[in-house]
């Protein structure tokens, strides 16, 4: 499966002059939620990454996503694993399960977002299973951001990564794009106008 060619059909996979939340510049930015907006592609998606999870042995009693990003690759994912879905959520800045999910002592947790870049979100999301006595067996993501290391692929991950090197994260691909400091950005210098994404509401 092409899942480059299902972004960019779906013009999830954005070109142009994009300032990231990070300050840095960059001439790609990735938008999975474009994707998703057609649930054929979600089914299809997670149906590739349930594949990956289940021939690596994983056993799985229920996909856990952050809020808002990964709640639809999660609930898709769970649906292609068989199992339940829940979600984490931000409450005044801070991740908290609510909405009277529960997780049992012992039970198998996959944390699934629709992409991963530094896995920030999917780390907390993981603490507080760990608090609450599950054991996270997982993490997933329908796009690699390439600063972590996905399952089956040996290259290493970049000092950004905030995944835990001893839980096997999954991914159906990378998306490594060129950053730059604004100092040293070769669009800026042929004055194009960088755009930050949601500005014009496409975040
Ligand atoms: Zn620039």
């Amino acid at each position: 499966m092409d899942i480059r060619k299902i972004y960019e059909d779906a013009g999830a996979l954005l070109s142009g002059h994009f300032l990231l939340s990070s300050g840095n510049h960059s001439p790609n930015y990735l938008q999975s939620a474009k994707v998703l907006e057609d649930p054929k592609k979600g089914e299809l998606l997670a149906k590739e990454l349930a594949k990956l999870i289940q021939s690596a042995n994983i056993k799985v009693d229920t996909v856990c996503a952050p809020a808002l990003g990964g709640v639809i690759a999660g609930y898709e994912l769970a649906r292609a694993l068989g199992v339940r879905s829940i979600f984490v959520e931000r409450k005044e800045g801070v991740m908290q399960l609510r909405r009277g999910f529960e997780v049992k002592k012992g039970e198998k947790v996959l944390i699934c977002e629709d992409i991963i870049t530094t896995g920030g979100s999917a780390l907390e999301a993981a603490k507080i299973m760990q608090k609450m006595g599950a054991e996270v067996v997982a993490f997933a993501a329908l796009a690699n951001r390439g600063f972590c290391k996905r399952f089956g692929n040996n290259k290493e991950p970049k000092k950004e990564c905030k995944l835990p090197a001893d839980i096997p994260f999954f991914a159906l691909a990378d998306f490594e794009f060129d950053i730059y400091p604004p100092s040293n950005c070769p669009l800026c210098k042929e004055g194009i106008p960088a755009i930050k994404p949601g500005s014009r509401g496409n975040n």
